[in-house]
């Protein structure tokens, strides 16, 4: 096998534990008439293993260095498509053409979120996701109402998916091994939106404003967008903290925010 030393800048940690290579492709069972695409194929550990469906798989790889192994590998298969550029600037409308995605990857720790706040944009043309993260970000996506780990990015998940937390994976299966445990995650797309908003991007601003400070009160961290006595109309409690209302309760405040004049010095 061609040698390549994993590189920091590139969140590289390569799967290297068989049984749990096998485990995650498992949980994503994919078909032969389906269409996947597969994030940061790496050296590609799972890459190989989604490939014996037979299905389309699309791949999204940043290192140019990777390039020349993975087509080495895999390039003579017709089911192979390997495209050398950065998942956060992808347009994945280019290759959901006739079938939704089905969207996988042990992903780069460092750029996750954005990652996935790039992807849930593009939830219409995903029909599920299956990711290797750190445990605490899956512990925030699969995150209940009231728990710690509820926020922006859990909120923003369900808003868009349901979410469920599959299993963890210990430091020891990557080479070389990441600092923290990490989990599989698998995210599936509402087909309706259970509570849909008018204007998502007001949505996010209540959020960013609500979770602000999560130790203030709603009352303060939401005094530029709603008054105390609207929160009240509505029956939200302004001095509860943010952790404690649900996603339902957000959606009810970005739509009393969306009639209220605001304050852009704020
Ligand atoms: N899938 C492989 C495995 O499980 O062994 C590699 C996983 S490694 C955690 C993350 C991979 O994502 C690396 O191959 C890295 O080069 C790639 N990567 C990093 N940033 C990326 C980006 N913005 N777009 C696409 N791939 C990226």
């Amino acid at each position: 096998m061609t040698e390549h030393r994993a590189r920091k800048r590139f969140g590289q940690n390569f799967l290297q534990d068989h049984g749990i290579i096998n485990r995650i492709v498992r949980s994503i069972r994919p078909g032969e008439h389906e269409h996947l695409l597969e994030i940061g194929p790496g050296q590609g550990a799972i890459t190989e293993e989604i490939l014996r469906s037979g299905c389309q798989l699309d791949v999204i790889e940043l290192d140019r260095d990777l390039v020349p192994i993975l087509q080495g590998k895999f390039g003579a298969l017709p089911n192979f498509h390997l495209h050398q550029g950065d998942a956060l600037r992808f347009d994945f409308s280019e290759i959901a053409k006739d079938k939704p995605l089905r969207v996988v990857g042990n992903l780069p720790y460092n750029i996750s979120t954005p990652l996935i706040f790039h992807l849930l944009s593009q939830h219409e043309l995903i029909s599920d996701m299956h990711f290797m993260l750190q445990k605490e970000v899956v512990d925030r996506l699969a995150a209940d109402p009231g728990s710690k780990a509820w926020g922006r990015l859990g909120i923003m998940a369900q808003y868009y998916c349901r979410v469920e937390s599959l299993f963890d994976v210990p430091p020891e299966a990557f080479t070389p091994r990441p600092k923290v445990q990490s989990a599989i995650v698998r995210l599936v797309p509402h087909k309706e939106l259970p509570h849909p908003v008018d204007d998502v991007e007001l949505l996010q601003r209540v959020l960013r404003e609500a979770f602000n400070q999560r130790r203030k009160t709603l009352r303060n961290n939401l005094k530029p967008l709603i008054s105390a006595e609207q929160l009240e109309a509505i029956g939200i409690n302004p001095g509860e903290r943010p952790e404690k209302l649900s996603l339902a309760d957000f959606v009810a405040i970005t739509q009393v925010v969306a009639n209220n004049p605001i304050d852009e010095a704020n």
